[in-house]
Formats: structure tokens, C-alpha cells, sequence
């Protein structure tokens, strides 16, 4: 493959597909693999779902682009399904998950500004990953993304995630900070699931300093860890929520959403995108919406999730190699007691993909529409391989 003429920006394996079905891919020679990554996180209806197919060639037959100068009915009826289904009341669309978060930067800082903090601040925390943009790379917690690229941006203050204490000893040192943005599971950080008091007293904080409290769900959001959306594992809401990856399924798009205050912040002039919310990204996201309800798959999400967490403890049990398998929904990392990167290799020969990330932690995300029987197998693949692995390394040591 010749990719003298693309910008080295991706180290990639080497394959390309060009067929997909539900939770299975084939490559250009006609081989067969089992996708537990979905894309990172985008395919979560699954390959080619026949109702997102659907709506986008109905609607690019029809009319694809036409600018947010002019009224889009499309997008005003998914901004209706979105606050429908996260108890939010406004969005605003965009491209991406950075551009999403980009957006809600954008708006805490007008948020604090409107307030009289001339330099508002915003809370992130450790091994966080919010995007690749100069603010949303400030933003995450990871010395990798950032390198090469200072002068950083401004107005981030950074906390160890799951530790309230100390969000609340920023509260009582800052008089600048306007909002908090965090991840409900932190996904490229290690599939890190804070307790489950952790959002509900960073919102009791946030109300007590009259911060805006702004979750990033590009990873999490659209079923993925079992609820619509990561917060409702509680009865808390955000004031700002952030999304893309799944909300397309594969069709790029990217919301912020606001409730409260925040819903009212941006006014025209202040925020824009030439593409967002197009009329035909906005069909993508409405069958994707539609579909994930009528299949009641965030509902699957939770329980082919907790399947998959028992399978593996049970599978795993006793690997020395193996220090923690953890897991919400259908987002699950078995981490291991040493770096494993090789293991995307080694699995992609097997017919099966798979993604390792913060060195050490295998990280899964199958599609929601993925079947039992490929659940299994996916176990029995992926069991044999970390087995292979363990067993090669202790030959070694
Ligand atoms: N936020 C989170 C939590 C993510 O996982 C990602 C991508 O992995 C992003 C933001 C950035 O999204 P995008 O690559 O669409 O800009």
C-alpha cells in the first residue's frame, strides 16, 4: 500500500476493509474479523445497519447541505429526539468529539465572562482525553498529547479524577473557575470508572460554587455503557454534555448540549460550523437515535456488558498476567501487569480487532447489536490470545 502521499499521522496496521455487516468486517482479501472496537466507539449499531443506510441515501437523494443560514428542519428535530432522550434542553452541532468539547469550552468561558471573570478557568482531570485540537489537547490529562505543541492554552486547572477532595480544595484556592469537564468512564485513559458518588458530589460542588458541570460523553454517550448516557447510571444531569463518535455511527457529527443557564449562552455570532448539523449528518443521528431505541440497545449494552465482565473473570481467573478486569456496558478494559500493545497484532491475525490502550489496558468496545454467539467467541479469542501472551512472557522472565 503507498501512503508516501498521506501525512504520517497513524501508525496503521496492516489491513483494509471493505465490507462490513453487524459486529463483522472483511478486508480486501476476503477474510473475516470479529470487531470488538467499533470503529473506537463510532459503530455502535454495528457495520451498514440497514436503517442508517436508509436514511442517508433517502436524504442525500434529497438534499445533502445547505448552510445554517437558512433554517434545517432536520437538525431542529434532532436537537428535540437529543433533549428527549438526555433531559437536556438545547444543542448546538458540530463535526467531532474535540469540536463538541471545543464548543464547551466556548461557552464556559462566555458563561464566566458574562459573570465578570475576565479569566475564567476550567477543571479537568488526569488521563483524560478530550481531542486533538490546541484547547481540547490542553484539556487532556496526557504529557503525549500535548508534547510539541506548547504554548499550551490557557485557563485549565488539572485534579486526579475520582477525588473530590481535590475538586474541593480547587474551590476553596480559585475564585476563576467556571466549569469542571470530565469523562464519565475515561476511556482512552484505561476504561477508569470513578465511584459512583463521584458525579453526583462534583454536581453538588458544582452547585454549591455555581460551576457549570460539562461531561465529555463522546465515548460514552449513545448506549455505550448501558443508558443513553454515562450520567444516568445516577439521577443527576449535567449542565453541558458533549457527543459524536456513536452518534453517527460512522457519519460524522459532534453536539454540545445545554440545560439551564448553559442552554442560553451562546447567542448569534459567538459559535458556528459551516458543516454542523447539515441536513444529511442530522438523518444519520435521527436513525441512529430511532433505531437505538426501538432495539432497546442501550438495555443490551448493560447486559451484554455484564456478561462479557463475568465471561472474562471467569476465563482469566488465576493469569498472573492479568491485574484488573473492569467494565460499564459495553466499555471494558482487562488491564495487565505489563505493556501489550503487540496484542492488536497478534489478535488482527486471529480475526479479531481489538485496541490497547494507556500501554497496559486492553480495551474493548463491541458494537451494542453484537449477537451471543459472537460474544462467545469473542471470550474464546480473545482468552487464547492474553493465554499465548502470558505464557510467552514467562518464558522470557
Ligand atoms: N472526547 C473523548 C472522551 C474521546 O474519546 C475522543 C476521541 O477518542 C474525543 C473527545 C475526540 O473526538 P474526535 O476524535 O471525534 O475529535
Amino acid at each position: 500500500m503507498d501512503l508516501d502521499h498521506l501525512m504520517s499521522t497513524y501508525s496503521q496496521l496492516p489491513v483494509a476493509f471493505e465490507r462490513g455487516e453487524g459486529a463483522w468486517l472483511w478486508d480486501t482479501q476476503g477474510k473475516k474479523y470479529l470487531d470488538a472496537i467499533s470503529g473506537v466507539a463510532v459503530n455502535g449499531l454495528g457495520h451498514n445497519h440497514p436503517a442508517v443506510v436508509a436514511a442517508i441515501c433517502q436524504q442525500a437523494a434529497r438534499v445533502i447541505h445547505t448552510s445554517n443560514i437558512y433554517h434545517i428542519p432536520r437538525q431542529k428535530e434532532l436537537a428535540e429526539r437529543l433533549t428527549q432522550v438526555t433531559g437536556m434542553e438545547r444543542a448546538f452541532f458540530c463535526n467531532s468529539g474535540a469540536e463538541a468539547n471545543e464548543a464547551a469550552i466556548k461557552l464556559a468561558r462566555l458563561h464566566g465572562h458574562q459573570q465578570g471573570i475576565a479569566n475564567p478557568a476550567i477543571v479537568v482531570a488526569d488521563n483524560s482525553f478530550h481531542g486533538r485540537t490546541l484547547a481540547t489537547l490542553t484539556a487532556t490529562g496526557n504529557r503525549k498529547v500535548q508534547a510539541g505543541f506548547e504554548p499550551l492554552v490557557q485557563g485549565f486547572l488539572r485534579v486526579s479524577y475520582n477525588d473530590i477532595e481535590a475538586l474541593r480544595t480547587i474551590a476553596k484556592n480559585s475564585t476563576n473557575v467556571v466549569a469542571v469537564l470530565l469523562e464519565p468512564v475515561q476511556g482512552e485513559g484505561g476504561i477508569n470508572i470513578p465511584s459512583a458518588d463521584y458525579l453526583p458530589k462534583v454536581r453538588e460542588l458544582c452547585d454549591e460554587f455555581g460551576w457549570l458541570m460539562m461531561l465529555d460523553e463522546v465515548q460514552t454517550g449513545m448506549g455505550r455503557t448501558g443508558k443513553w448516557l454515562g450520567y444516568q447510571h445516577s439521577s443527576i444531569f449535567p449542565d453541558v454534555v458533549t457527543l459524536a463518535k456513536a452518534l453517527g455511527n460512522g457519519f460524522p457529527i459532534g453536539a454540545c448540549l445545554g440545560r439551564g443557564a448553559a442552554a442560553n449562552v451562546f447567542q448569534p455570532g459567538n459559535h458556528a460550523s459551516t458543516f454542523g448539523g447539515n441536513p444529511l449528518a442530522c438523518s444519520a443521528a435521527l436513525a441512529v437515535i430511532n433505531t437505538l431505541e426501538s432495539e432497546k440497545l442501550p438495555q443490551r449494552a448493560a447486559q451484554l456488558g455484564d456478561y462479557l465482565l463475568s465471561r472474562f473473570r471467569q476465563a482469566l481467573e488465576g493469569n498472573a498476567m492479568v491485574k484488573a478486569i473492569r467494565g460499564k456496558g459495553l466499555m471494558l478494559g482487562i488491564e495487565l501487569v505489563q505493556p501489550c500493545g503487540e496484542l492488536v497484532r497478534k489478535a488482527l491475525e486471529q480475526g479479531l480487532l481489538i485496541n490497547v490502550t494507556a500501554e497496559r489496558i486492553v480495551r474493548l468496545l463491541p458494537p451494542l447489536v453484537m449477537t451471543d454467539a459472537d460474544a462467545d467467541l469473542l471470550v474464546e479469542r480473545l482468552t487464547a490470545i492474553i493465554a499465548d501472551f502470558a505464557a510467552s512472557h514467562a518464558k522470557v522472565a
